[in-house]
């Protein structure tokens, strides 16, 4: 039978201990917020299309600054720390792995690289979750009453550093091996979840099947979010975010400004996907951009429009930067959440 690694047990006083033995490495940043490692990774090899690594450069870099104005640090992960995990079920691994190597993090939160940060000042409500261990967008009737396979995303997620969250992946990980584990079981979850199409395993079905099969045994931790979009679907996004910047602000993470766009079933790196992939470049390229100038304002610039990569000045320049307040450190210019 398949295993993620060694049974580990008592994590959760392992950490307790070693935390209290190395105070020099804190389970919250200064300001006293929880630690958060925000973890994402892309294929070891390149793209079979080499607009996809471009648009993979991107995400990344969309993704460091915001961790940047959030004092969240970033992995960005290329290996296959196990090879019968490859492909979207890799985070498992990764995940586990990262878990047990920094017990200074009390959060660790997965985000695809196919996924934006489109409101670089809105934060996570982590005071919410003070009891539960996976925070996870989606809806309640759709997974309960519907089975429905798009009930969670797995594309944007945070697990608490616990022992719950190791047993958690260890009870997620057994469908995820390629080939005949794999192939087999997506048919089991072809047949019992609603609307899925008939594909090999993947990590998102696994963990909608997992969670109703045994809810008893897990959903007391599990915070189905939809009050913001910790996961948002692009396609009804992307075309929105004149309106948005018309009417609204960064800082309110729903759909007047939604926090995060995904460009679920687009494959600009594979060679398949659900969608056109000029479609998909394009509104990649508008989700970065509507994002970028968020950071971009900070020192002074735009782009001239959310489909150009040019930029045009939207502030004159001074010879007294610091009393025309010019350089102000950039997180006291993010619009705040309140
Ligand atoms: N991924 C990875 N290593 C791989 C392949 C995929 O880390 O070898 C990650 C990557 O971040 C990707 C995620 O797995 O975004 C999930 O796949 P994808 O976004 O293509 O699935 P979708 O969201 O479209 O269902
Ligand atoms: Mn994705």
């Amino acid at each position: 039978n398949y295993a993620l690694g060694p049974n580990v047990s008592g994590w959760d006083e392992q950490r307790r201990r070693w935390l209290t033995q190395n105070q020099g490495f804190p389970a919250t940043v200064p300001g006293g917020k929880p630690r958060i490692l925000l973890v994402t990774g892309s294929q070891p090899g390149p793209c079979d299309n080499p607009l996809g690594d471009h648009y993979l450069l991107k995400s990344t870099k969309n993704k460091i600054d915001y961790c940047r104005f959030h004092d969240i640090e970033i992995v960005h992960n290329l290996a296959h720390l196990d090879k019968e995990l490859a492909g979207y079920w890799a985070k498992l691994p990764l995940l586990r792995r990262l878990m047990l190597s920094h017990p200074e993090v009390e959060w660790i939160w997965w985000m695809d690289s196919d996924a934006l940060f489109t409101d670089m000042a809105f934060e996570l409500p982590l005071s919410r979750y003070d009891n539960h261990n996976l925070i996870i967008h989606g809806y309640q009737d759709l997974l309960v009453e519907k089975h429905s396979w798009i009930a969670l995303n797995t594309g944007s997620f945070l697990f608490r550093n616990c022992q719950w969250s190791l047993d958690l992946l260890d009870a997620w990980a057994p469908m995820g091996p390629k080939g005949f584990i794999r192939e087999e079981a997506g048919k089991i979850l072809t047949a019992y979840l609603k609307g899925r199409p008939a594909f090999e395993a993947d990590d998102q079905s696994a963990l909608i099947y997992l969670l109703l099969s045994q809810k008893e045994k897990w959903m007391d931790k599990v915070y189905i979010e939809n009050s913001y979009y910790l996961h948002g679907f692009w396609a009804g996004l992307v075309d929105k975010y004149e309106e948005m910047m018309e009417n609204h602000h960064p800082g309110l993470g729903d759909e007047r400004w939604p926090f995060v766009t995904h460009f679920v079933g687009c494959k600009p790196c594979g060679s398949y996907g659900d969608y056109p992939v000029d479609r998909c470049l394009k509104s990649m390229e508008r989700a970065f951009n509507f994002a970028d100038n968020q950071v971009l304002r900070l020192y002074g610039f735009a782009h001239k429009g959310l489909e150009s990569p040019k930029i045009k000045r939207i502030r004159s320049q001074t010879t007294k930067p610091i009393n025309d307040k010019e350089n102000l450190d950039v997180k006291a210019k993010m619009p705040t959440t309140s």
